[in-house]
Parts: structure tokens; sequence; C-alpha cells
């Protein structure tokens, strides 16, 4: 059987319960069979990260340390240029040419698409699950997203399905109120960041004085 594989990017600024949440709430939901998180190098629509990008991988890998189908991908963080999310997808695409792929966002991401590189084509390469957030108010999409969508959406009991790629669904999750933004807040404020970092990346960001 062709093994399951969910894909999480993003900064990693540091990684969060949030992230680890979301990652475990998704492959659960969608039984799949590994989360690969892989931290970007250079952000094209922000600005560069607080902590390089070698302390960010190390990060991710502390907080997956005894977690079974999480894994951290350096392909990024390899690649000395702007990591645009299309070069990723076909990168991983040549690795494993016959494995469904989702690619895990939020839904503000996904608002976000058309200003992607090369956005459309994202789906010809993974299925998109969008994590939901029905207590929110819904997020208008911008009319190429909205038919870009329309397009693709399957009830998230087909996903993946027999396809490889091309579906969008949304999971139902519950939403954990916690960002890198406010744990970097957190931190150059001296005040406590327990239960929203695991202890492994708690004591990284410490001893290497990430966010100080
Ligand atoms: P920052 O505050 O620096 O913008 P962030 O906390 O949003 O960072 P990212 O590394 O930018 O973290 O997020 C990577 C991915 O994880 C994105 O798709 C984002 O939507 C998702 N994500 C981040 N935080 C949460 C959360 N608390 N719950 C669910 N998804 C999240």
């Amino acid at each position: 059987m062709a093994k399951l594989i969910g894909i999480l990017g993003g900064t990693f600024d540091p990684v969060h319960i949030g992230h680890l949440r979301l990652g475990l709430e998704i492959r659960e939901q969608f039984k799949l069979d590994e989360i690969r998180f892989i931290p970007l190098n250079i952000p094209p629509h922000r600005a560069a990260p607080v902590a390089g990008s070698e302390h960010r991988f190390n990060m991710l890998q502390a907080a997956i340390r005894d977690l079974d189908g999480f894994v951290v991908d350096d392909r990024e963080i390899n690649r000395d240029e702007v990591s645009w999310t299309i070069d990723t997808v076909r990168s991983l695409r040549s690795d494993y040419p016959h494995q469904p792929l989702c690619l895990l966002m939020g839904e503000d991401a996904f608002a976000t698409l058309d200003s992607w590189r090369s956005w459309q084509e994202l789906a010809d390469y993974v299925h998109i699950i969008l994590a939901g957030r029905p207590l929110e108010q819904p997020i208008e999409y911008s009319a190429p997203v909205r038919s870009f969508y329309d397009a693709r959406v399957v009830p998230a009991s087909d996903m993946p399905g027999k396809r490889t790629c091309g579906h969008i669904c949304r999971a139902e999750m519950p939403v954990l109120n916690v960002s890198s933004t406010r744990l970097r807040q957190l931190y150059a404020g001296g005040r406590s960041t327990d239960f929203l970092v695991p202890p492994g990346v708690h004591e990284y960001i410490i001893s290497h004085k990430l966010y100080t």
C-alpha cells in the first residue's frame, strides 16, 4: 500500500504545541502514515525569521524526537533561495511519484494563496487539507482562490481517496490559540512559556539564547 504523507511547511520560529497538535489531529483523522515538517529558509512574504534555519530545524528535531510518524525535512533550508512551496512540492513529488501527498494549511494561509508563485499548479502535485476553524468568522477568499477551491473541494471522508493530488478538503479540529509570535514575545519579556512548547524545545531556546 502507498504511504500517505502529510506536509506541514512553516517558519517554526519556534515550533509550538499548535503545530504539533495540527500534525497529530490530521494524521489521526486522515490515517496518514507520516507528517513531514518542512521549515522554510527564506520566506517569500514576511520578514526574515529571528532564529536561523539550523536552530529552527534543531528545535523541530527536539519537538518530534519521541513521536512516531513525525519527521523533519531539510530540503527548504538546504536550498539557498526563497522557499516557494511550488518548488518544494515538485521536489517531494519526484521523491514520491506514486504516493498521495497532502499539504496541510491553515485557512488564513489558504486565503493568501493567489500571492504564491505558480499557485494554481500546486494541485497538480498535492492534495490540500485546510485546518478548519469552525468558531471563527468565515474567511473571505478572492474570486480566483474561491473558484480554485470550489473546483476541487471534496468531503473530508473522501480524502485522500485513490488520487495522489488535486483535491481540497476541510479538517475539523479545535484551534489552540498559540503562535510563534506570542512565544517570542513571552521569551523576550522573561515570562513563562510552560505548556506551550515541549520541554526539549524550551531547553534548546534557553541554551542558545534565541529570543532574549
Ligand atoms: P508566527 O506567529 O511567527 O507567524 P505561526 O505560529 O503562525 O508563526 P508558522 O510556522 O508560520 O507558525 O505556521 C506554520 C503552519 O502552522 C501554518 O500553516 C499555520 O497556519 C499553522 N499553525 C500555526 N499555529 C497554529 C495553531 N495554533 N493551530 C493550528 N495551526 C497552526
